[in-house]
């Protein structure tokens, strides 16, 4: 059976190859600690701080522990797969493009390591052929040759993923024309089998290490809560960079909603001002579309009352930290616009044959229903986990003010036991600076 000193030791895989070589013993003490954990499934908490070479310590435990010869673990039937998840890109970036083609090349056997990124990555070939053919009716003519540099790329580009598109895409394109949660037609689509996202589900399915960013890891919990997911069963998990998870935990596990976020998905629908929009391009009769444009503009004017009025709220109260204790502080004109909204919206689904069309729509509505729950559970202060709530007043360069109703859980800890650790056999903590007293 190989183990962690079998690839590190002075006569190990490595040293083979590296003429210069030389044992960092500290690292391969955290190698075994992380290997014993994974073997016995219990968590481990490591501080390693610069110049341990952490990054291999953790790697060599998890592949000879999910694609080793001797793989070992007990109870259900959770596969031997291991998640790496790390707070920054470049991390990711050290991990998937030198440390683990290194590690491929020292160890006499294969393993299979993916990068996983979040669905909005990916480029939907549905989305991109029904925003090509509509053009005219979501974007302004300045965005045109944009739209034929991003066809020109997904014909050539392997991967369908934005970060190899150089430079990347124009954000409002690619929000038209990118992978999304329910909006999506799944075997129905024309293009499902050469879908990016699918090719890319289909490798993180049959990976043994996943490397992910700590957004994904909580999205993929907050999914998992509801009976979704982003990522496959795993039963050993490395969280990196780990002083940064209880934040990464509480802004995915809480609420934030943003003025512009409503604005945006208001104008995505229709912008008065462009004559821009999802309800311009679908097909559906003048009268309908006309109460629907007015619906939005409703909306609009909601939104402008109720974060004017948070406006206010705020200079009222100089020197106030934006912590918000009671509810209901304000009047709440925008769910109750945005439930009429999305009743119209309902009205036009039921009626629209088309297929694009109405998975568009849906989701549009979806996402409209899913701010006015949120605005709603902020304004009566009733997450289940007991929060703090609070405003924010950012400014735009213009000057112009931007409000935000935000809300984290105050203790993370009892949703991190429920739902990573009571759950997953080892979870491992390892940063350069994990004590904090
Ligand atoms: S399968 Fe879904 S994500 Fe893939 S191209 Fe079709 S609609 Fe888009």
């Amino acid at each position: 059976m190989m183990t962690p000193h079998d690839i590190l030791g002075t006569d190990g895989s490595i040293a083979r190859r590296l003429e210069r070589y030389e044992l960092r013993q500290e690292q391969l003490d955290m190698s075994n600690a992380v290997w014993e954990a994974f073997r016995k499934e219990h968590h481990l908490a490591v501080e390693a701080g610069t110049g341990v070479g952490k990054s291999f310590a953790y790697l060599i435990p998890a592949i000879l522990q999910t694609a080793g010869e001797d793989i070992h673990c007990s109870g259900d039937d959770t596969p031997p797969r291991a998640v790496i998840s790390t707070h920054t890109i470049s991390l990711q970036e050290q991990l998937i493009d030198k440390d683990i083609p290194f590690l491929r090349s020292v160890l006499p056997f294969e393993f299979t390591a993916v990068l996983v990124k979040g669905r909005s990555n990916y480029l939907c070939f549905r989305r991109l052929k029904s925003a090509g053919e509509k053009m005219a009716n979501l974007f302004e003519d300045r965005k045109k040759r944009e739209m034929q540099r991003i066809t020109a790329w997904s014909k050539t580009d392997s991967d369908g993923s934005k970060s190899s598109l150089n430079p990347e895409p124009d954000w409002e394109i690619w929000n038209e024309i990118c992978c999304e949660t329910g909006n999506c037609l799944g075997k129905k689509c024309p293009h499902n089998n050469d879908c990016f996202y699918g090719i890319a589900r289909r490798r993180i399915a049959n990976a043994q290490i996943l490397v992910v960013n700590h957004a994904v890891l909580f999205s993929d919990l907050a999914l998992k809560a509801g009976g979704g997911s982003i990522l496959p069963l795993y039963r050993y998990l490395v969280l990196d960079e780990a002083h940064t998870v209880e934040q990464a935990a509480a802004e995915h596990l809480g609420i934030s909603v943003t003025q512009y976020q409503a604005e945006y998905n208001l104008n995505r629908l229709y912008n008065s001002r462009t004559q821009k929009g999802l309800l311009q391009g679908t097909k559906i009769d003048s009268e309908n579309r006309t109460a629907a444009q007015q619906a939005v503009d409703e909306c609009f004017y909601a939104a402008e009352t109720f974060f004017l009025s948070l406006q206010d709220y705020l200079d009222e109260r100089p020197g106030s930290n934006g912590r918000i204790k009671e509810t209901h502080i304000v009047a709440n004109p925008l769910s109750g616009s945005m439930r009429k909204l999305q009743e119209t919206l309902r009205h036009i689904i039921e009626k629209t044959e088309d297929m694009n069309e109405r998975t568009e729509l849906k989701s549009a509505r979806d996402k409209i229903a899913a701010l006015a729950a949120e605005v709603d559970v902020w304004m009566q202060q009733s997450l289940e986990a007991e929060s703090v709530y609070y405003l924010d007043r950012q400014f735009t360069s213009r000057g112009r003010p931007r409000v935000s109703l935000n809300a984290v859980p105050i203790d993370i800890g009892p949703i991190l036991r429920e739902q990573l650790f009571n759950k997953i056999p080892s979870v491992i903590l390892t940063s350069a600076t994990l004590t904090n007293g």
